[in-house]
């Protein structure tokens, strides 16, 4: 799938609209989720174009991937989520419920997490 310069994020991104941002460096940005599903509802997103944890895995450099997941770890951490536990989920493609076709890590926390997975 190609990306999609006129996703959500990438207007983000651009600063073509706004976001409640919580952390941001060379690799990554983190804002909190616009329809939070738990007290605690941030949206952690890599700089570069991609479009999927797959597409992320498969074709980014190292230094975007290292500087990615410890931006999450980062962001967590910041956040408070660490102690008593929270829930990192990344949606994918159609089956996964993916609504926004650039990759992101949702950080849920501050209370306990319901069932991993509903129908
Ligand atoms: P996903 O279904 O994994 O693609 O999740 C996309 C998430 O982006 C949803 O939880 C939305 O609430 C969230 N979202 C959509 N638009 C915005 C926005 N402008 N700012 C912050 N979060 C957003």
């Amino acid at each position: 799938m190609a990306y999609d310069d006129n996703n959500v994020f990438a207007k983000i991104l651009r600063g073509d609209i706004p976001a409640k941002k919580v952390y941001e460096d060379d690799f990554a940005l983190a804002f909190h989720d616009i329809g939070a599903k738990a007290p605690v509802h941030v949206l952690v997103i890599p700089k570069g174009k991609y479009v999927s944890i797959a597409d992320f895995g498969a074709t980014a450099s190292e230094k975007e991937i290292a500087g990615f997941y410890r931006a999450v770890s980062k962001v967590a951490n910041d956040l408070g989520l660490v102690k008593e536990g929270f829930r990192s989920i990344a949606n994918t493609g159609i089956n996964g419920g993916q609504e926004v076709p650039h990759f992101h890590v949702h950080l849920l926390g501050g209370k306990k997490i319901g069932p991993m997975v509903s129908d």
